[in-house]
C-alpha cells in the first residue's frame, strides 16, 4: 500500500514541495545536521532512497547558496527566506535532503532529531553517502498558485 503523500512549501508558497515516501512516516530519519549553515537554520532534515520528492518553485524563485567545498546547493526561497533543501545534481540525476522546518512538512511533530556531525568526511564519502542516503528529486518549473 502506498504511504500517504506529504506536502510543504516555503513561507510565501513560491517553492512547494511534494513527499512520496517508501515506508511509513515516522520511519523516516530527523536529522539536525551540526554544520554553521543548519545550525543557524534550526534545520531539521529528512531523506530517504526509496522516497520521492518533488519540488516545484517557479522561475527564479530559488536562490541556491554555496559555501565551503560548494558540492551542495542549499535551495531558498528568493522572496521569503525559508530554507528548502539541500540537493546534489550528477549525471542528470539529483538527490536532496528536505528541510521538514523550513517547508512546514507535517508528520515529524515531536519528533527527536538525530544530531549528526560530518565533517570528517573526504569529498568522496560525502558524494557517496549523498546518493546512497539522500531522496532522489525532481525540480520542476511550476506557476506559484496555479
Ligand atoms: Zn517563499
Amino acid at each position: 500500500m502506498a504511504e500517504t503523500t506529504l506536502n510543504g512549501g516555503c513561507h510565501c508558497g513560491a517553492v512547494q514541495v511534494r513527499l512520496d515516501p517508501g515506508k511509513p512516516v515516522g520511519e523516516l530519519a530527523l536529522r539536525a545536521c551540526q554544520c554553521g549553515f543548519c545550525r543557524r537554520q534550526g534545520a531539521r532534515t529528512t531523506s530517504d532512497p526509496d522516497s520521492r520528492l518533488t519540488i516545484a518553485a517557479g522561475p527564479d524563485a530559488l536562490h541556491r547558496y554555496r559555501f565551503g567545498r560548494k558540492a551542495v546547493d542549499f535551495l531558498i526561497c528568493r522572496a521569503c527566506g525559508c530554507y528548502v533543501a539541500a540537493m546534489i545534481e550528477d549525471g542528470g540525476a539529483a538527490w536532496a535532503t528536505l528541510n521538514v522546518v523550513g517547508t512546514d512538512l507535517p508528520g515529524f511533530e515531536g519528533r527527536v532529531p538525530e544530531r549528526l556531525d560530518y565533517h570528517d568526511e573526504t569529498d568522496e564519502q560525502r558524494l557517496a553517502r549523498r546518493k546512497a542516503k539522500w531522496t532522489p528529486t525532481r525540480l520542476v518549473d511550476a506557476v506559484p498558485n496555479a
